[in-house]
């Protein structure tokens, strides 16, 4: 999709630290971390948010999942790491292309903010 960051990422156009890639799925470094371990996971298809998803998109969402978990050995965190979505802006989202939030590191407070 024209004008979205995470859509020139994906293609290669943008530069990032991408961590894992694969047919489906890219993951780069957050370039704001805001743990010792943050990784953006998005689909390289352009979906807006979670709640935009639809059936045909199913399976898409289960690789991000599964992508999350191969992340997570690769970076050595899959003890302990929390996978976050923010839905709509309101819940914090400021980018408006579907994305995983892998956040690991330092303890994780429950509630999160
Ligand atoms: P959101 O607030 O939408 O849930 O998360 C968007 C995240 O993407 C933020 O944590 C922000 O730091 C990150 N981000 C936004 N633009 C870029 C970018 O161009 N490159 C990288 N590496 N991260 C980005
Ligand atoms: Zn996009």
């Amino acid at each position: 999709m024209a004008d979205c960051i995470f859509c020139s990422i994906a293609s290669g156009e943008v530069n990032a630290k991408v961590v894992y890639d694969d047919a489906d799925v890219v993951a780069f470094l957050d370039r704001n971390p805001v743990a010792p371990t943050h990784v953006i996971i998005v689909p390289r298809r352009h979906i807006d948010r979670l709640g935009a998803a639809g059936e045909a998109d199913a399976e898409l969402l289960g690789k991000l999942q599964l992508a999350a978990g191969k992340i997570a050995k690769i970076l050595k965190v899959e003890n302990a790491f929390r996978l976050v979505t923010n839905n709509g802006k309101g819940a914090g989202q400021s980018v408006d292309h579907l994305h995983y939030h892998l956040l690991a590191g330092r303890k994780l407070l429950w509630p999160p903010g």
